[in-house]
């Protein structure tokens, strides 16, 4: 019932202290663990649950044990570890903020990108590094044409709410995101869904992007 117990490194303990979070919120406390495991997860859970956590957490620590792996960071074509995608600009800066503070002294680069804005700003911080990328879906798109990311090493996918992605009209670039991932010679990788609502278009997502998943309702 309290951080420590759930191992999730000092570094991250201290962030966690320094956010003054001192007890897991239910979606964390049932979440976290089954990340930490390995395992693919779809979870119900709304905004304010304390979801940007239970998924930040689990890639943080994972690419803190993974970062020794050899790969260009950042440079033209910028290779992330971890893909967070989210439906609006608002919504990937709370993203980026929250994982920023989570990830402090880690060594962790944490990059957003979304549309609406000047892409030249965006591009640059990725030529600086990244190893979790936070994006709104259209401009991701827009990134992969210009061949400025790849999604080949892509180990941690989140979609946080799937929901409303799909309503505002999202799934085509969704989908066309997850299929380069599923492309050799990308390796294998662990996903995560959160969604408010569980409608019969948000099952499909389910069922096509995650492999024996664990379904969480809180
Ligand atoms: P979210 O649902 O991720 O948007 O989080 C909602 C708010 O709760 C954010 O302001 C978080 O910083 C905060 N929060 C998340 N987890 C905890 C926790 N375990 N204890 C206290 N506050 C938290």
């Amino acid at each position: 019932n309290t951080f420590a117990e759930i191992d999730l490194g000092e570094a991250m303990n201290q962030n966690i202290r320094r956010c003054k979070y001192v007890k897991p919120t239910p979606v964390q406390r049932h979440a976290i663990p089954i990340l930490l495991a390995g395992r693919d997860l779809m979870a119900c859970a709304q905004t304010g649950s304390g979801k940007t956590a239970a998924f930040c957490f689990p890639i943080i620590s994972g690419i803190m044990r993974e970062q020794y792996v050899s790969r260009p960071r950042g440079g033209r074509n910028a290779y992330p570890l971890a893909l967070i995608l989210s439906p609006t600009r608002e919504l990937s800066c709370q993203i980026h903020d929250e994982a920023r503070k989570f990830s402090y002294q880690t060594g962790v680069k944490v990059v957003v990108a979304y549309g609406g804005a000047p892409i030249n700003q965006q591009l640059r911080e990725l030529e600086r590094g990244v190893d979790i990328l936070v994006a709104t879906p259209g401009r991701l798109v827009d990134l992969l044409e210009r061949a400025r990311v790849s999604l080949q090493m892509i180990r941690y996918l989140a979609l946080d709410e799937a929901d409303r992605m799909l309503d505002m009209g999202f799934e085509p670039q969704i989908r066309k995101i997850v299929e380069q991932m599923d492309m050799p010679p990308c390796g294998m990788r662990q996903t995560m869904l959160f969604s408010a609502t569980f409608p019969k278009e948000i099952q499909r997502l389910a069922s096509d992007f995650l492999s024996n998943y664990i379904f969480l309702a809180v």
